[in-house]
């Protein structure tokens, strides 16, 4: 039995709380070697002395002296560059990505240059860079685990179908797993699956910060509410499984039970279900290929009853249309529709546009974009984040919300 040592980059967060819960639940399969956050100090500080990690980083270099009196004679890292030094930790064996947005992609590329296995909950990464992110890590002979509870799914379900030829089936260079015809990701629908189109322009912060079935980060509720997430998680799944777009599909399953499914060519649906806890799919991508017990919430099916499923209203909710449009292929739309949803949602949360105008903004920033294609450099990929960004900053006073 192989115990992780890992580092995990956004460890304040709620994908980093719950990873070190799992690493409590399972101490002789997880050792925690290092920790990151943005500016936490406390909260990481805390951390540190429970789970005894001498080497840490707090992006915010303002932060560090206090991190450096909270925690005497650890190694206290700070910026990007610090947590590429993380990443790269003699001691570590896999690195754990939850960092929001894309700051953890350099860090990430970092992780893989030093043979560390990933584990990836940062979508956006792979969005933006899935293509640079995978062959790298096939070329440094490193595994990518999936952490996001439906690519965790799908990875489980190959798993159980292809054990011997798993590392095959996933890297496979030519449109991917044959056997497989589809791969199908659940999506909850967020609190607004059966509103209509008037009700959602007077939908506020609060109401699109609450998630019917999942406990997360800011950012990832809102994108459950406008359906962003799954369009994220379909250009993810693009990667992560070297399939075509047109391999991806998306069911709305409000019960969060099963995660995801993949369907073969036979027409045999493989599903992965349990309760909805991220700390199901942290321990799976740490302990791979095994199984260990825990003390999780199990499943109860006569209390669930039945399982419902419902096809995605994409006339309200655009995202996945424009994920289909953004993903296919190889090109910087991936880039910018990452970007402009995040820079949309900021505008959100701060009152400058209302909910449909995060899509409305985001269609914009796409349209007005020439894409390319990065030929495998993260430059063109890096500059097409940066123009959306700018892109939506400028187109924003046309959507802002009247006062
Ligand atoms: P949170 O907002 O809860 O946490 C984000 C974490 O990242 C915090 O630890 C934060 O530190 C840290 N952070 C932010 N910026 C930086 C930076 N520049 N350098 C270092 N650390 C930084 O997010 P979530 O945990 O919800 O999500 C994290 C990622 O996982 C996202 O990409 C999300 O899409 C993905 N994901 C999340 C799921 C969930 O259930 N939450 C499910 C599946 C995927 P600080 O506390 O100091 O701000």
């Amino acid at each position: 039995m192989q115990k992780r040592r890992v580092v995990i980059l956004g460890s304040t967060g709620s994908i980093g709380t719950s990873a070190l819960k799992v690493a409590r639940d399972i101490p002789d399969r997880m050792e925690i070697v290092g920790l990151a956050a943005g500016t936490s100090v406390e909260a990481l500080a805390r951390q540190a002395r429970e789970f005894n990690v001498r080497s840490v980083c707090i992006f915010d270099s303002s932060a560090a002296d206090e991190l450096a009196c909270a925690l005497p004679g650890a190694q206290v890292e700070t910026g990007e560059e610090g947590l590429c030094r993380l990443a790269q930790l003699s001691e570590a064996d896999m690195v754990l990505i939850s960092i929001v947005g894309t700051a953890g992609l350099k860090p990430a590329l970092a992780a893989i240059e030093a043979g560390k296995d990933l584990a990836i909950a940062s979508k956006e990464i792979l969005v933006m860079a899935g293509q640079i992110v995978m062959e790298k890590a096939r070329r440094a002979g490193v595994q990518v685990l999936p952490v996001d509870s439906e690519h965790n799914a799908i990875f489980q379900c190959l798993n159980g179908e292809h054990k011997d030829q798993l590392k095959k089936i996933l890297r496979t260079a030519s449109g991917g797993p044959e056997a497989v015809s589809r791969l199908i990701l659940t999506a909850s629908g967020g609190p607004f699956r059966t509103w209509n189109r008037e009700d959602l322009e007077h939908v506020t912060l609060e109401q699109a910060l609450k998630h019917p079935t999942w406990s997360m980060g800011r950012k990832i509720t809102i994108d459950s509410a406008t359906l962003f997430n799954k369009g994220l998680e379909m250009i993810e799944a693009r990667w992560l499984f070297d399939v075509p777009m047109e391999k991806v599909d998306v069911i709305v399953h409000p019960q969060s039970i099963v995660h995801s499914m993949v369907e073969y060519r036979d027409g045999t649906v493989l599903a992965q279900m349990s309760s909805s806890d991220m700390c199901f799919p942290i321990q799976y991508a740490v302990t791979w290929p095994d199984r260990v017990p825990n003390s999780l919430k199990q499943l109860n099916f006569a209390e669930i009853g039945r399982l419902v499923f419902e096809a995605p209203r994409t006339d309200v909710f655009p995202a996945l249309d424009l994920a289909r449009r953004a993903g296919n292929g190889n090109s910087t739309l991936a880039a910018v529709y990452n970007a402009a949803n995040e820079a949309a949602v900021n505008a959100f949360i701060h009152g400058q546009i209302s909910f449909p105008g995060i899509w409305k903004l985001v269609e914009a920033v796409m349209d007005d974009h020439t894409p390319a294609d990065p030929r495998g450099e993260l430059a063109p990929i890096l500059e097409a984040d940066q123009w959306a960004r700018r892109r939506a900053a400028e187109l924003l006073p046309s959507f802002s919300r009247p006062c």
